[in-house]
């Protein structure tokens, strides 16, 4: 991949359902400490609390000057109205949201979201101006006969078409295969070179020529080095973001790749 000189990297912390607002303000306050005394300069860093924490996460942000953006996990396409136990993208926004995560696998597959749902909600997401983060992966079937390409492009297809290149331009694509998400298993640095070339093919095909590229699947501080010089612009980590220390490890990590190509 060729990365222009003023380049950054990314990493985004999915905390899934995971830790109440006291230890989440904990984990916060741990990341902001370390961040704010040994800033990397090259790279952003977003969290993704659950929602129950979002307002408690920012005010730590806002408080100590954090420098780290806040995501929203998932959220409902509409705007407002009878949508029992749901959140629109105006309340998150109010909240400091500035990013969404959509389509994760865990919200595909375990609480059936369709690709109808997740056209729809990537549309409200970039419609009011906030960054998406669209999740795209095969399972292992599609894997074991060789279908990534494919399938991965289905989906980006799929969810992108209906947007204008000025919306498209709001969407981080992070490929995450499902047998390496919360498995241990990260897909290894020959599968992440050739999977982030064809998704920037798609990609370019979209007029999306510049888009960000995330890897996540067991993104660890033991691979991050490795995986981040693979064509992609960083992470987007579940299990490894729940610690301060290995959080803050991979970011370091995507940060020296990026440094070293000033
Ligand atoms: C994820 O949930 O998006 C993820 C990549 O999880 P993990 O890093 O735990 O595999």
């Amino acid at each position: 991949m060729e990365r222009m000189s003023d380049a950054r990297g990314l990493v985004v912390g999915n905390w899934k359902m995971n830790l109440d607002f006291v230890e989440a303000v904990h984990l916060t306050q741990q990341i902001g400490v370390v961040l704010r005394h040994q800033p990397v300069a090259h790279t952003d860093v977003v969290v993704a609390p659950p929602f129950v924490d979002l307002r408690s996460v920012s005010s730590v942000l806002e408080a100590d000057r954090v420098p780290v953006a806040m995501a929203a996990q998932h959220v409902n396409a509409h705007d407002a109205g009878a949508h029992t136990g749901e959140i629109s993208v105006g309340q998150l926004a109010r909240l400091g949201v500035t990013q969404v995560i959509v389509g994760h696998s865990e919200r595909r597959t375990l609480y059936a979201m369709s690709d109808d749902v997740v056209r729809a909600t990537l549309f409200a997401v970039v419609r009011a101006g906030l960054r998406a983060i669209l999740c795209v992966g095969e399972d292992l079937d599609v894997r074991s006969a060789g279908g990534q390409n494919e399938f991965v492009a289905g989906q980006l297809r799929d969810a992108l078409e209906p947007l204008t290149p000025a919306q498209r331009a709001l969407v981080t694509i992070a490929y995450e295969p499902l047998w390496a998400i919360g498995t241990g298993r990260s897909a290894t640095s020959d599968e992440v070179r050739a999977i982030s070339t064809h998704v920037r093919l798609v990609a370019a095909d979209l007029e999306m020529p510049g888009a960000l590229v995330l890897y996540g699947g067991s993104v660890s501080p033991e691979n991050a080095g490795e995986l981040i010089s693979q064509g992609v612009n960083g992470f987007l980590v579940g299990g490894a973001s729940l610690k301060a220390e290995s959080f803050l490890a991979i970011i370091r990590a995507v940060d020296d790749c990026y440094a070293e190509l000033r």
